[in-house]
């Protein structure tokens, strides 16, 4: 069938497998170009399907060779209903992995789960003995433990905020007042975004013997300017960044070198449903592009596999890897504060990239990549 982009509010219901494929293709011909890297040799990346998983998948496998084992959360197609751009990510991910012989399994489910965890390590145990590096990228709305459901929310903590907004749907630019989380909201964002599962996913590999002696392993980590602070940093959802770091203490006493990276404000499907922050990112792109310091997902992730593997990993006074560090140089924030400042419906068009923003959206789901003809006939069962 023809696929067309169906979008609405922040998320787009349809994807095109040609066009994730093209965009895979992209990021792996990327990672080659860079060179190789003497570094993991067997990677478990838990939420491998899109945005920095993905991006950090593709690394371990085109830069350092590795095996490589994903756990996303994807629907296949059905009727004519197409896959999720996620699903399409991963398959094109594992036949690019084949051509090259490199090992490339996925498992679809619930990565809070146990028996995800299971299946998980009985494949490591089988196909690889052990691994040398998990990377924990998941981003969720909500956790199941057991019958209780946990919902993560974007809220503020103590008082509520109000600031610029950019409504996606009608690129209206208008203010937005967040109200604050309750202990239980920010309880439950901490449940399905701090490191609560992160370490559960290490103590099961470690007890299983899953892992090398010398395995690391990082999750991703968010800090961002002052105008996004009472809503991301200081919001319910930094509280599980915060709790992630906790985590990442733990596990490297525990015996695991674990690593938070801050990473940089980029599109994905999951920042597109922050308030504020896409209005940011498109202020952020127009000044990281004119100061040519812009980059992707997988421009981030390579450099992170860089540094992790034969680079110099300077630490932050917390303890962190800055992969957002020139998103925060001073004369980049400076300029983005002023067009933040400045900024309304009559000049949002000269002050912000939106077109830049709109462009990566959309490539998200496999649309407007450089090649792919959207007119033809695609099978959408991959
Ligand atoms: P994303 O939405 O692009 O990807 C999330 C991944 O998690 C997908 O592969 C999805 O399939 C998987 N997933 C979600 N729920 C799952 C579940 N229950 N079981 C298994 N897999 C599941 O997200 P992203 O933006 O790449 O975020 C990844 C991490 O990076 C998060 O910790 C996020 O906070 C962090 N981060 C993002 C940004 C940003 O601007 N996007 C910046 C800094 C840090």
């Amino acid at each position: 069938m023809v696929v067309q982009p169906k979008v609405r509010g922040f998320i787009c219901t349809t994807a095109h497998p040609a066009g994730c494929e093209a965009a895979v293709k992209q990021q792996i011909d990327y990672v080659k170009q860079q060179g190789k890297l003497d570094g993991a040799k067997k990677v478990l990346v838990i939420g491998a399907s899109m945005g920095y998983g993905l991006a950090s998948r593709i690394s371990a496998a085109f830069g350092c060779g590795a095996a490589t084992l994903g756990v996303i959360f994807d629907k296949p197609a059905s009727g004519n209903k197409t896959a999720t751009s996620g699903w399409y990510n991963t398959k094109a991910f594992e036949k690019f992995a084949a051509a090259e012989g490199l090992y490339a399994k996925t498992v679809n489910g619930d990565a809070y789960s146990d028996e995800v965890k299971k299946e998980v390590i009985d494949l490591i145990k089988n196909d690889l003995g052990k691994v040398d590096m998990v990377v924990y990228s998941l981003a969720a709305p909500r956790r199941a433990v057991g019958d209780t459901v946990y919902k993560s929310v974007l809220k503020t903590t103590g008082s509520s905020y109000t600031n610029k907004t950019i409504d996606l749907r009608n690129n209206a630019i208008s203010e937005v007042t967040i109200e604050p989380a309750t202990e239980e909201e920010i309880e439950a964002t901490v449940k399905v975004m701090g490191g609560e599962d992160w370490e559960a996913w290490i103590d099961a590999l470690k007890v299983a013997g899953a892992l090398e002696d010398n395995a690391i392993t990082v999750a991703y980590s968010y800090i961002g300017p002052k105008i996004t602070h009472p809503m991301y940093y200081e919001g319910s959802i930094g509280e599980a960044k915060k709790d992630l770091l906790k985590s990442s203490r733990k596990i490297t006493e525990n015996g695991v070198k674990a690593y938070i990276s801050v990473n940089k404000a980029l599109v994905t499907q999951s920042s597109a449903a922050i308030p504020i922050v896409p209005l940011y990112i498109s202020i952020l792109y127009k000044v990281m592009k004119s100061k040519g310091s812009h980059e992707g997902c997988i421009e981030q992730m390579r450099r992170l596999f860089g540094k992790l593997y034969g680079g110099e990993i300077n630490l932050d006074d917390e303890g962190r890897i800055r992969m957002d560090d020139w998103e925060m140089e001073d004369d980049v924030q400076a300029e983005v504060q002023k067009a933040w400042d400045e900024l309304d419906q009559s000049n949002f068009k000269q002050l912000t990239d939106l077109d830049g923003y709109w462009k990566d959206f959309y490539a998200l789901f496999g649309f407007g990549i450089d090649g792919v003809d959207y007119d033809a006939d695609v099978d959408v069962n991959v």
